[in-house]
Order: C-alpha cells, then sequence, then structure tokens
C-alpha cells in the first residue's frame, strides 16, 4: 500500500500570490489628473487638454510606479499623458498616417512583406501611448472573432511562401491564452508556416500577463518563436519585465525590442545607449528604432531625419555593433521597413 509523503505534498505557500493580469488589466489609471496626483504633480491637472484630445488616458499601475514622482518631464509620464500640443493641426501629420488602416480593419490580414503575414489579432492594448495611430482608432475589443481567424488561416493556406505569421494589434496578449489556443490549432495543419512573431508591449507594461498558462502554450508551439518587445526608455524595464523576459525565454522563443524615436523621451545617444544595455542585461536584443508615424496630434514627438541619424552615429560610436537598433521608417507600398 502505498501513503502519501506529506514531504512530497506542493504547499501553496512555495508560490508567490500572482496577481490575475486581467485584474491588473482593469485596475489601470484612467483619469489624467488622479495619475498626475499620484505622481505628486496636481498642479498640471490645470495643463490637461479637454477629454484627453480625444484618446483617453491609460496606464496600468506598476507602469506608473516606474516614473519618478514629482517630475514633470518623467520619460515614462510623457509617453502617456495628453498634452495641450495634440491639439496643434500641424501640416503633413494625419489621421491615417500607415495609410493602410482602413484596410487592416476589414480584413484583419496585412501581408506586405515577402514570406510574411501580419494579423491584426486583437484592437486593445493595457497602454494607450500617445504617439500611436490606435489614437484615431478605438477598435473595438474582440477583433478576432473566431471568423477572423477563419479568414486569417485561410490566407495562410492559400499562400505556401508564407512562413513567418505576426501577430499584432493592438496587443495579441491582450487576448485570452484560450483565444491564442485557437488560433495555434488553427496553425497546426500549416506545415509551410513555420514561424510565430508576436510584437507585444504587454511584457514591459503589464509583466504578470506572461503568467504560467501562457507560457505554457507558447512553450508547446511546434513552431520557431519570436517576441519583439516595445519599450523606449530603460526605466520602463524593472525586476518584473526581467522576469516576464526570461520566462519568455524558457519557452524558447527568441527575444527582440522595438522603440519609437520620441523627442523629450528617448531622443538623446546616453538613453538610447542605456535602454539598448538595460534590453540586453534582460535577455532582449534591439531590432528597430522607428522613425514616428506622422499622426494627426503626434507632432511634438517627432525628431527630424538629420538628429535622428546623428544619434545613430553616436550610438554606433559606444555600443558593440548588435546592440544597435536599425533606424526605419514605415513607407506604404515598399518591399520592407525602409533604413532611414
Ligand atoms: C513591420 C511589418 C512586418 C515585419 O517586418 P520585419 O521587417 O520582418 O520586422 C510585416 N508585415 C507588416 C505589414 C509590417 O508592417
Ligand atoms: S499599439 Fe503599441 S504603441 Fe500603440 S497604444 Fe498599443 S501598446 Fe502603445
Amino acid at each position: 500500500m502505498i501513503t502519501a509523503s506529506p514531504g512530497a505534498r506542493i504547499t501553496p505557500s512555495a508560490h508567490a500570490p500572482m496577481t490575475d493580469w486581467r485584474q491588473l488589466w482593469r485596475e489601470a489609471v484612467t483619469d489624467a489628473a488622479e495619475l498626475l496626483g499620484l505622481l505628486g504633480l496636481p498642479h498640471l491637472a490645470r495643463q490637461l487638454p479637454p477629454a484627453d484630445a480625444g484618446f483617453q488616458l491609460r496606464v496600468p499601475r506598476g507602469f506608473v510606479a516606474r516614473m519618478r514622482h514629482g517630475d514633470a518631464r518623467d520619460p515614462l509620464l510623457l509617453q502617456v499623458l495628453p498634452q495641450l500640443a495634440e491639439l496643434d493641426e500641424v501640416a503633413g501629420f494625419v489621421v491615417d498616417a500607415v495609410g493602410d488602416l482602413a484596410a487592416r480593419e476589414t480584413q484583419g490580414v496585412l501581408h506586405k512583406y515577402h514570406g510574411r503575414a501580419l494579423l491584426i489579432a486583437s484592437g486593445s492594448c493595457a497602454i494607450n501611448c500617445r504617439y500611436c495611430f490606435r489614437r484615431h482608432f478605438p477598435y473595438g475589443e474582440e477583433m478576432a472573432a473566431a471568423g477572423q481567424w477563419r479568414q486569417a488561416l485561410e490566407h495562410l493556406r492559400r499562400d505556401d511562401s508564407i512562413s513567418e505569421l505576426i501577430l499584432s494589434g493592438g496587443d495579441p496578449l491582450a487576448l485570452a491564452t484560450s483565444k491564442l489556443e485557437e488560433l495555434s490549432r488553427g496553425l497546426a495543419d500549416l506545415p509551410h508556416v513555420t514561424r510565430l512573431r508576436i510584437h507585444t508591449r504587454l511584457p514591459v507594461v503589464l509583466p504578470e500577463r506572461i503568467d504560467p498558462a501562457f507560457t505554457a502554450w507558447l512553450a508547446a508551439l511546434p513552431l520557431q518563436k519570436v517576441v519583439v518587445l516595445h519599450a523606449n526608455h530603460a526605466n520602463e524595464l524593472d525586476e518584473r519585465v526581467d522576469t516576464a523576459c526570461a520566462r519568455l525565454r524558457d519557452t524558447g522563443a527568441s527575444l527582440f525590442n522595438q522603440s519609437v524615436l520620441l523627442r523629450g523621451v528617448n531622443d538623446d545617444a546616453e538613453v538610447l545607449a542605456g535602454l539598448s544595455e538595460r534590453l540586453f542585461a534582460a535577455g532582449v536584443l534591439p531590432y528597430y528604432l522607428h522613425q514616428l508615424d506622422r499622426v494627426q496630434g503626434t507632432a511634438h514627438f517627432e525628431v527630424d531625419d538629420i538628429r535622428a541619424l546623428a544619434l545613430m552615429e553616436a550610438l554606433r560610436a559606444r555600443l558593440p555593433g548588435y546592440l544597435v537598433p536599425r533606424l526605419v521608417r514605415e513607407v506604404g507600398g515598399e518591399a520592407s521597413k525602409r533604413p532611414v
């Protein structure tokens, strides 16, 4: 007769209690005056644009905790705080800067580059970044209805030149893991798709999203896995983000980062070098540094190409080549991102 050994039992206290990421998502700060109060900057509330300039503030509390108290120029705060400058009309800054947003929304699949198809898997984000095209496209929560998976998978099935599926959005990790499981079941009979790439800001802004159910799903996928994070400043990475990255790497995924070059946030060689170093410490390689899409309401973030190139020069002078991101711009109708 076998008796259970008490010593073999897993005690719940052996695991730190984990807050459910959906709860943290719901508890995000959505009131600009509250955010300023939390940061000891209540006087700045007088300078807020009405109704958040049409794009609601949203920022998880864990991300707020990484902002410097009392600093109106904090690089994380500047990425999320509505500004009066967003109301300025600036020539060349338009609602649909990337040009294909309407098409994206109806089709859900973007197949612009050879071998790679991009699926708009979710319209939601845990954070609202002021510089993002999403400010004009408040997609619904449920982009990834079953019908849309079907449409995307149909497209992949018809074209065996596609070897990589990119999940993007919005943020694809806004989807419940059960939704991602649905998608991967659909991929099972598409032998030419050998890589899955996920573009996500969640491991940075809400690292609790990288929970055991998600990592189990990712680890079990019979595909090569690539995760492209999105961080713009070293201060966005803390120990929780390190943990999320370590868990992602444990699934066998390769980790990269893309950033957007933003005036006042990271348009400084020291800051960009610090970001690359910090990413590498977390096991992440810098991939792209994007020139801003010229989206209405974002002109105050723009860095001109001359300065951007000078920053790249300074980065090359101080970093190993593998820590220097590629400076690129998205231009409609081209076969790849265009190097600046
Ligand atoms: C950016 C992008 C990709 C990925 O391009 P890479 O250069 O491979 O990172 C793929 N499809 C679309 C539509 C894109 O915008
Ligand atoms: S898509 Fe990315 S950049 Fe845009 S709001 Fe969402 S997380 Fe921010």
